[in-house]
């Protein structure tokens, strides 16, 4: 890579932009890299020198570009932010300081907290878009030059490319970047695959491509007939995309690789809807494939018809068929609109990015804020780690914090109840290592008190203070602590009362299968035992002269024992266990076994009151296959 192809490329793009602004970054940048050698081998300058031809690729500015060639500068110590600023004006300084240095958003998030402050972070960003611009294209060569790193760095730097880069690449439609990102990930996270989807495109390629042109020609004639013109395009597949159909499964893997696809690039809008016409004339179109994205633009911006026909011989042919600027668009995303509008001062500049406010404002209007949440999982910050409360709070931590530091960042009297925790669904360890991204799920437990174990794994000092002033009134209040204790633990909480007849024994008639979310009622029994029924059941109908009133207790918590009977499947019991999760209820205990099709699980859960177990039983109700609830005696 040279500097005169860069510099070429950005005359392409900005007539008369500022060309010394580019040469000098790259001669201070060229000097403070001398040394450096990147893992490949090759001298470190290769590096910047890639990047700003990626971002002179995409029409972005001297400042953009000269930020690019700068960005791993001020890593070296020779070189400070002040030098930066001193010789490259406030812009290109803050350009830089923002791809090393988000800090400043992040304290932004954790102030307003909940999925806003994710967005509000994009916006953040969004006043400089371009520090976003110059991170992407970072991140592409050092996926494209990744096989010189050690294998294990290897695999966590693919996997962010896939989880993080990839997606908000494709958030701001870059889509070639995100479809090489994609393909990179893959080729390091899944080799083989990736080896074997590879070998048999390269197989199929002859034969593809005599179908494509044999169909590109009578596409042509015809649009020759009704005096359109067009240029038709065959179109490339990204692996990674094959590889996803494969996973849908919704058509054998021949298909997948067989589907041709075609692009048809109109001048104007009505030529498109024109095309369109023609190509159902000419192939009888599947029904239910035709999308028109240009009457209702994706949320990122997306603009296509696209439509799927079959062919002559049988095989289904896909047509994208758009405008050029929507197809410059959909490449370069917001690149594209970039040069569609022109780059003259800071009011156009502050139009391109009310344009991304556009975007953000769409996402909220969308159904899938935890997507959003998964495009910005955020190791574009270094230092700390930022963790989700399950509605969506971002709580910011020190690399390597644990649920109980989440636990108190949250708050003090959560911390000191906390007797266990769920990572994106699973039960872990109190003392698990929290990543970045990780959806933290804090279970409580009345009366419980803080361990002196926990100051061997806390990382926050809000934690660790806590902790120690929670065991120093522990100590103190010793006696009184271990009494209560053992009363909870002595057996399950009473549900109902019967009236004025306190001692009876209560008995859950195995006929029916009384609940306190349907209409119930007792029955004497020998013996001091009252057995309850539902109204509805014959052997309480019929029993009229023992009837007793009862009354389920509204404030009843504590312990309770419950057995969930379902259709036994695959999954079924992280279902069951999800679900009473999402109530917020803590599982003391679960025990689980299979008896002909059916899953008989028994659990002993923590109640805070009969409503909460209605709506425990509520929610259970709607687990695929479920038969029956039943209360444990
Ligand atoms: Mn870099």
């Amino acid at each position: 890579m040279k500097i005169e192809i860069i510099l070429e490329e950005f005359r392409r793009h900005h007539v008369g932009g500022n060309i010394d602004l580019i040469k000098e970054a790259y001669e201070t940048s060229a000097r403070i890299h001398k040394e450096q050698k990147r893992a490949s081998g090759q001298p470190y300058i290769n590096h910047p020198l890639t990047v700003a031809y990626y971002l002179a690729q995409l029409g972005m500015d001297a400042e953009t570009i000269a930020a690019g060639l700068l960005h791993d500068v001020v890593e070296e110590s020779k070189y400070t932010k002040e030098d930066l600023k001193r010789q490259f004006g406030e812009e290109v300084a803050m350009l830089i300081n923002g791809v090393t240095n988000i800090s400043n958003m992040k304290r932004k998030a954790k102030e307003h907290g909940k999925v806003e402050s994710i967005r509000k972070m994009l916006l953040a960003t969004a006043k400089d878009i371009r520090v976003i611009f110059i991170k992407l294209c970072d991140r592409l060569h050092n996926m494209q030059t990744l096989q010189y790193l050690p294998q294990e760095k290897r695999r966590r730097i693919a996997k962010e490319a896939l989880e993080i880069y990839a997606p908000l690449a494709y958030r701001l439609n870059l889509i070639k970047i995100k479809n090489e990102l994609e393909d990179l990930s893959m080729k390091f996270l899944q080799p083989e695959i990736y080896n074997e989807i590879e070998e048999r495109l390269i197989l199929s390629r002859p034969h593809m491509m005599k179908k494509i042109n044999e169909i590109k020609e009578i596409i042509e004639s015809s649009l020759a007939e009704n005096h359109i013109k067009a240029e038709v395009k065959g179109r490339a597949k990204s692996i990674y995309s094959i590889y996803r159909k494969m996973q849908a499964k919704d058509r054998p893997v021949e298909k997948i690789y067989d589907l041709i696809a075609l692009r048809i690039i109109t001048k104007t809008v009505k030529e498109c809807y024109e095309v369109l016409g023609i190509i159902h004339n000419t192939w009888r179109p599947i029904p239910n494939e035709l999308e028109d994205y240009i009457a209702n633009p994706k949320p990122n911006g997306y603009q296509s018809l696209h439509t799927k026909v079959i062919s002559d011989e049988g095989s289904p042919i896909e047509f994208q068929i758009r405008t050029k600027e929507m197809d410059e668009n959909a490449e370069e995303g917001i690149a594209a609109h970039w040069k569609y509008k022109g780059e003259k001062g800071d009011k156009e500049f502050h139009k391109k990015m009310f344009w991304l406010k556009e975007i953000v404002e769409i996402e909220k209007n969308t159904k899938h804020p935890l997507e959003f949440i998964e495009t910005l999982k955020k190791d574009l910050f270094q230092e700390n780690i930022f963790c989700f409360t399950p509605k969506g709070d971002v709580i910011e931590l020190p690399r390597e914090a644990t649920p109980v530091d989440f636990a108190y960042a949250i708050h003090s009297d959560i911390g000191d109840k906390c007797t266990g925790a769920r990572v994106n669904d699973k039960f872990v360890s109190l003392r698990y290592p929290l990543k970045n991204g990780d959806v933290v799920e804090i279970i409580t437990k009345k009366d419980h008190v803080p361990s002196s174990d926990w100051l061997k794994f806390t990382k926050t000092t809000k934690a660790i203070g806590k902790i120690r002033r929670a065991l120093q009134l522990q100590r103190k209040l010793a006696p009184k602590l271990k009494a209560t204790s053992e009363k909870t633990k002595s057996k399950y909480v009473e549900l109902i009362e019967i009236e004025n007849l306190k001692s009876l024994v209560i008995h859950y008639a195995q006929c029916c299968n009384p609940l306190p979310t349907k209409d119930t009622g007792a029955i004497a029994t020998t013996k001091g035992v009252a057995t309850i029924h539902e109204t509805g059941c014959p052997n309480f109908k019929k029993n009229i002269k023992d009837r007793l009133k009862i009354k389920w207790l509204d404030y009843s918590s504590g312990n309770i024992g419950i057995e969930v009977i379902a259709h036994d499947r695959v999954g079924l019991l992280a279902d069951i266990i999800n679900t009473i999760g999402t109530t917020g209820t803590n599982i003391v205990s679960a025990k689980a076994k299979t008896i002909g099709k059916d899953a008989r699980d028994e659990f002993i859960i923590s109640i805070d009151s009969l409503e909460h177990l209605k709506n425990i039983i509520k929610r259970l109700m709607k687990v695929k296959g479920m038969k029956m609830i039943k209360l444990l005696e």
